[in-house]
Order: structure tokens, then sequence, then C-alpha cells
């Protein structure tokens, strides 16, 4: 996933840092290893960065030294290259033709292509990340600015990229042509229905991963990056677009069932709403009867909502969600996950003990942290446990920034849909379908990448699955 903001607030002093870190803050869902913000002020460009969560690295002693109109901003979690200093973003390269800081979500798959390209194979990174040598590439190319030397070099890049770039004088937001990633343009505004927070006479431009961001800082949803766009932000001026590859969208479908925020729009689309209508889906497509709906804690409650509206049952919460503890599915490793859940979910004996319940989540990855679930309910007296999952099961590995594990972790990917029910200890097991999933967004199926769960990947992926994430790890200087 990770999360990128970019901001340009002309006059703002120290504030466009401030503000991209407020704004980053809105997107800390989508990655909790590290965090970083890169400023520029027309002349010297600087990071700071550190592993960690949002508030931590970026708090209010830091800000006010991290001086300039132009910033961007990043929060990770890992796709390519491990969990350390090096590899938080944004990235910083002080190259012989420019300076640039990236942040970058999404994935790149033909990585080692690149990396034979950068000076022949004869370049050295600092890191081992897939961004890091997209920065080596953009900071090296003979090109006139940043914008030409995107214009050259992205046409050889392929996967997943939205990107928030800054070099001395702008911030260019950038999207892949088949936007898997989603990339929202803001206007912050010091008048009219949205006013700026930072004074009168404030007005700039935001970029960020989901409108909940620009929410958060008062601005105002102007439009989406289009797939295939360049988005440039100067100080003074109107944004600039320069289109270098013809859009074939397919927008990351998981991100509407999962991974953005409730508050966040995508394709028109308000992410409750469309979860609360997967959840209806899901109850007419797998009906059971029982005494209560409640959801796997905080991201199935829409679609738990949902399907509760739908089957005339009552809604309750069952399980408490510790706040302050990380989502299990994005931590990086296993063992990660397995202490995670423990920590993170109660039962409410008094709303489960023996009462049969329909459980909705919003997926299954590898069936460990569900079966700990259903494990906890049984244990607090629930007499039937009945799954229903407002996803399509996950039978392929995603190429293009999410972490859902390889092929033989992912349980669809290697048991039958009966084999996964009794593994989790449930009384009933449901999927929602493609189609269901597709007549709770009413969009068309052509808009969307699906591959996890169909296996057609809008972007050929070349090389092994196993050692795409560690790929890198052996080229650092
Ligand atoms: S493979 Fe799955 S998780 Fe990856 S971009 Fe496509 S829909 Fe999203």
């Amino acid at each position: 996933m990770c999360g990128v903001v970019g901001v340009v607030l002309p006059g703002g002093g120290h504030e466009a840092a401030g503000v991209a870190a407020t704004a980053l803050f809105a997107l800390q869902h989508r990655g909790q290893e590290s965090a970083g913000v890169g400023v520029a002020d027309g002349g010297d460009l600087m990071i700071y960065k550190d592993l960690g969560m949002v508030g931590q690295v970026l708090d209010e002693r830091r800000i006010p030294s991290l001086r300039g109109e132009l910033a961007v901003a990043h929060c990770r979690y890992s796709t390519t290259g491990s969990t350390v200093w090096e590899n938080a973003q944004p990235t910083l390269r002080l190259g012989p033709r420019r300076a640039l800081a990236i942040g970058h979500n999404g994935n790149l798959v033909n990585t080692r292509e690149l990396l034979d390209q950068l000076h022949g194979g004869r370049g050295r990174l600092p890191a081992s990340t897939d961004t890091e040598l997209l920065t080596a590439l953009l900071a090296d190319e003979p090109a006139a600015d940043t914008v030409d030397a995107l214009v050259r070099v992205l046409p050889r890049v392929r996967g997943a990229y939205s990107l928030v770039i800054l070099d001395e004088r702008r911030v260019i937001g950038v999207r892949d042509p088949h936007g898997f990633r989603p990339l929202v343009l803001g206007r912050i505004t010091a008048s009219g229905d949205a006013p700026g927070l930072w004074g009168d006479d404030t007005a700039g431009w935001i970029l960020a991963s989901e409108t909940a961001a620009l929410d958060i800082v008062g601005a105002e949803v102007v439009r989406d990056v289009e797939p295939g766009e360049i988005v440039v932000l100067e100080p003074g001026r109107e944004p600039r677009s320069v289109r270098y590859a013809d859009a074939t969208p397919a927008l990351c479908v998981f991100e509407l069932i999962y991974f953005a925020r409730p508050d966040s729009y995508m394709e028109g689309r308000n992410l409750y709403e469309a979860r609360r209508h997967m959840g209806m889906e899901l109850a007419r497509e797998h009906p059971v009867d029982a005494d209560l709906v409640m959801p796997v804690p905080d991201t199935g409650a829409p679609a738990a909502a949902g399907f509760a509206e739908a089957s005339g049952l009552p809604y309750r919460e069952g399980l408490v969600r510790n706040r302050y503890s990380g989502r299990t599915f994005i931590q990086p490793s296993q063992s990660m996950r397995q202490r995670g859940v423990n920590v993170k979910l109660s039962p409410l004996r008094e709303v489960v003990r023996d009462r049969r319940l329909i459980v909705v989540d919003d997926s299954i990855v590898r069936g460990t942290t569900t079966k700990q679930i259903v494990g906890l309910l049984r244990k607090a007296g629930a007499k039937e446990v009945h799954l229903r999952i407002s996803a399509p099961p996950i039978f392929h590995p995603c190429f293009y920034g999410i972490d859902t594990a390889i092929e033989r972790e992912l349980i669809a990917a290697t048991h039958t849909l009966e084999e996964i029910r009794a593994f989790v200890g449930a009384d009933s097991l449901g999927y929602l379908s493609v189609p269901g999933v597709l007549a709770a967004l009413d969009l068309p199926y052509d808009r969307f990448c699906f591959a996890c769960f169909d296996g057609r990947y809008p972007e050929p992926v070349p090389y092994d699955v196993e050692e795409r994430k560690l790929m890198l790890e052996t080229v650092g200087a």
C-alpha cells in the first residue's frame, strides 16, 4: 500500500511540511513501518524520515525545522526491500542533473530490467527499494527538467506506481497507465465551502492517496490524477497536465473492498456505502439462519451493517478492537501478525454467548487470523459461527503493491471451500462473488484489477514471485 502526499503552499513558511504531515496522518492505515517528509524552498531540498508511525516520526518538534513551500510525504508498507531506515521514504538523490525526493505507492514488476539500465548495470543504490532505483534513473536521466526526465523514463517502467515527486521548484504527481493505486488532486483554499486552515490569503495544491487526506486539511477535491498522467504543481500557477501514456484503467478493487478508508471516495463512490452494498449482496448470495450479525472490527463493519440490513437480523458488536494496535494484515511478518491478533481483539461475552453468529470480514488471506478470531468467539460461548467474507477468495498473489503472500501461503489457492471452513473452525463459510462486488459498486469489470481473485493480471509479471521482495538487498552500496 503506502500513503503519499504532495503539497504546494506558496508563502506558507514551514507550513507545507505541516500540511503534508497532517494529511499523511489520515493515511496512516496505508503503511505503518516508516514515515517521512521532503521539503524544498526553490533552492535546497532536504528530507527527514525514520522508522515508526507518522505521529512519532513527524511530531511538532520536527515540523518547524522543515521549511519550504513545497513538500512531499510518505508512510511505508514494504513490498520491495526490508524494513530498515535506508528504505524509508521519501527517497533522496542529489544527482548530477537534478535533486529529487520521491514517495511511491505501488510496486514495479520489471525492477531487474531497470536495474540493468542504471549505468549499464554498474549503478549503486543506497537502499534496496524499487523506488530508490526509480529515483536514481530519474535523477541521472539527461533531460532538460524533471518532467522531461519522467516522459523519457516512465515508458520503460512497468507495474504500479502512484508517485509524488519533489525537485527544487515543483511537486509532481504521477499515476501509472493502469492507475493501480489511487492519487487525487485537491485545492487548499481560503474561501468557499472548504476554507483553508492557514490564514485568509492561503491557497495551494495538494496531492494525496485518498480524499480523506484532503478532508483533514480542509482541502477540496478537484479530480483524480488520471492513469498515464503527470500533474505538475508550481507555486503561483495552475496545475499543468502532461500525458505520457494512454490510459488502460485497472484500479485495485481491493482499495474499495478493504484498504482505503471508508470516508474516502474512489470512482465516484463513497467507500462506506460501497462496502455496505457489498454486505447486502453477500446476504443475498449466502443467507443463513442466525441470531445476529457482527463485524470483525473495524474494516468489516460497513459490510456487516449491509448484511444485517438485507437479512433483517440485528447488528451487534461482538468483538472489541484495541484501537492502538495496528492493522493485522499490513504488518510485515507472519510472527508479527500472529502476535497482533491476540492483542488486537477481545470478545464481548454478553453479546456472543449462546448465540448463532454471522461474522462478517472483508478477506481471508492465510486463514490464520480468521481461525484465531473464530476460536476467540467459540471460547466466549458462541453457539454457531457463520463466516461471511465481503470479497471473493484470494487465489493469486498481488504484484502491484500489496504483500498478500506468495501463492502457496494463500489458503484459497491450496484448499477447497470446505477445507477452509474446517481449518478456520466455522460452521459455514461464504464469499462474495466477483459479480456481487460489481453489483455493489454498480461499475463495470474493466475499470478494475481483479487479478488476485481471477488471475487476469493487467500487467504481465516476468520473474519469480518468491524472490521479489528482497531482490535488491544485495545491490545496496
Ligand atoms: S492483484 Fe488484487 S490486490 Fe493486487 S492490485 Fe490487483 S486487485 Fe489489487
